[in-house]
């Protein structure tokens, strides 16, 4: 027997024990993060206000920052630290339009009617990155342990807006592996392909000429008559599209009133597919069609290209060292209180009131060949470097995606509880990263030798495409004087259901 990889393995797990207690001692912290950000509810390229507190706090902490990178006002990346491996801690930051929710309520009472909320939880990310990142940095210190941390938001997920432009820029350049995390109402992480599609959202503006439609009809040219026939044409397209590929479209200009020939007139469209050569098809044939829409009707049109993804595919080795240590923390310990408040909402939403995950669920297998699911565009990072996502419990089961009933737990116990075990679990897979050189060599051996021995990566979007960074603009500016009173001030309150004056829990 090798003592000194007795003695070794023994110094894992005292360490990672310390990061146990370096993520307990900062459970106030992870309170005020999740709340704070839950509170600011700023829509993708809008993340303002979440930029100004997050980046005071690392920068408190010593972590040197840079802004605006990759093209994008609101992208920051933190650093801290000397040498290899670098490590890079990631997660998404922006809320969704029209769910302003308040918290702890289990049925719909928005704080603020209208108002960008976070109906999905990407409020409380960014908080397991923060946390597990200062928890890592003690001991990195007081161990003397070479290694870089590093951690930067998701902007615009909503929109699949941001990451590919991250991962084509040097904001990743030198990282050896992304720790990605996502809310959830379980404790899951994955190897291999994940169930997603790569995507590619592009706006078709049509552009015609206006004219009084009874009067003279005859000189107008209709660029909504262009929409029409563009959608026309996409779905007799739609016969001939292979089972793995989804599209749809919304009309989001179909000009002004009945009597004018509208002169202007979009419709926006998403392409999918599980193979991202195949997205950049769809796209060329959409712009055919596009063309041949502008022909029939004299009109002409632009396309403009607002987001892109590729599928997932997750490190299996850095999956599977992942889960050994979600075995170890396990699952939250729910109290009476959050299991009341997560069967008032299933009661509400009229499904099985099972309460709280609190079983463990095994590494979840790689699908072979996926043919559905949605998109996220955390799909090109893990492309450009080896990448899981950890998904913790911090929403309630049976709450719908996108929708109010997802933001219901996300400032409460039920939220931190999720975040703290998540935390714990990056913060001793840093301690992993930093001291098994082996588990280093697997995870790029995987990359290079399994994940992309046949498939290149090559971006969805062109060389000189641009990030859509003027979306959400005027959205967010109309909500956020009335978001701004509902900030939460820690200073003053305990929690944000303080604040707001929510009872925990309400039934
Ligand atoms: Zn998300």
């Amino acid at each position: 027997m090798d003592t000194h990889n007795g003695s070794k393995s023994a110094s894992v797990d005292s360490l990672k024990q310390a990061i146990v207690l370096g993520v307990e001692r900062r459970a106030k912290l992870v309170q005020e993060i999740v709340d704070s950000l839950f509170s600011f509810a700023e829509l993708g390229f809008q993340e303002s206000e979440s930029e100004r507190y997050m980046t005071r706090i690392l920068e408190d902490a010593g972590f040197s920052i840079r802004r605006q990178a990759a093209g994008i006002p609101t992208q920051w990346a933190a650093r801290w630290g000397n040498g290899g491996p670098v490590i890079s801690l990631n997660s998404d930051i922006d809320a969704l339009s029209g769910l302003s929710q308040k918290p702890g309520v289990p049925r719909p009472e928005p704080l603020v009617e209208g108002a960008p909320g976070h109906g999905e939880g990407h409020n409380s990310g960014m908080a397991v990155a923060i946390v597990a990142a200062l928890a890592a940095k003690d001991i990195m210190e007081r161990e003397g342990l070479p290694g870089t941390l590093h951690l930067w938001p998701g902007i615009a997920e909503e929109q699949i807006a941001s990451k590919s432009y991250v991962a084509n820029s040097d904001v990743l350049d030198d990282v050896d592996v992304v720790l990605s995390m996502h809310v959830s109402n379980d404790f899951t992480v994955q190897g291999g392909e994940g169930e997603s599609l790569g995507a590619a959202s592009v706006e078709f503006t049509f552009h015609g000429k206006s004219a009084h439609a009874a009067g003279v009809p005859w000189l107008g040219r209709s660029a909504l008559d262009a929409v029409e026939l563009m959608n026309v044409g996409w779905n007799f397209k739609r016969e001939h599209l292979h089972p793995r590929q989804r599209s749809h479209y919304v009309i989001t200009n179909g000009g002004g009133q009945p009597n004018v020939v509208p002169d202007r007139a979009s419709v926006w469209y998403y392409f999918r597919d599980s193979d991202a050569g195949n997205v950049r098809a769809m796209m060329d044939v959409a712009q055919d069609i596009a063309a041949g829409a502008a022909l029939m009707t004299g009109t002409r049109f632009t396309s403009e290209l607002l987001g892109v993804a590729w599928p997932h595919h997750y490190n299996l080795p850095l999956a599977q060292a992942v889960h050994r240590n979600m075995e170890t923390v396990g699952m939250p310990d729910w109290s009476e209180e959050d299991l009341a408040l997560a069967k008032a909402l299933q009661s509400h939403m009229q499904v099985e009131q099972i309460g709280l995950r609190t079983v463990l669920p095994p590494l979840t297998p790689p699908l072979m060949g996926p043919t559905a699911g949605g998109s996220d565009d955390i799909g090109d990072v893990t492309w450009k470097v080896p990448t899981i996502r950890l998904r913790y419990p911090s929403n309630i089961p049976g709450a719908i995606g996108h929708h109010w009933s997802s933001a219901v737990s996300m400032a409460t116990p039920i939220a931190h509880k999720g975040v703290s075990a998540a935390a714990k679990v990056a913060g001793m897979t840093i301690i992993d990263l930093l001291l098994k050189p082996d588990l280093l060599d697997s995870i790029r051996d995987y990359f290079v030798n399994v994940q992309t021995r046949d498939i290149k990566y090559a971006p969805i979007q062109s060389a000189d495409a641009i990030p859509a960074i003027h979306l959400n603009g005027p959205a967010q500016a109309k909500y956020r004087p009335d978001l701004e009173k509902t900030y939460y001030d820690p200073a003053r309150f305990e929690t944000y259901l303080k604040q707001l004056g929510v009872d925990y829990p309400t039934i």
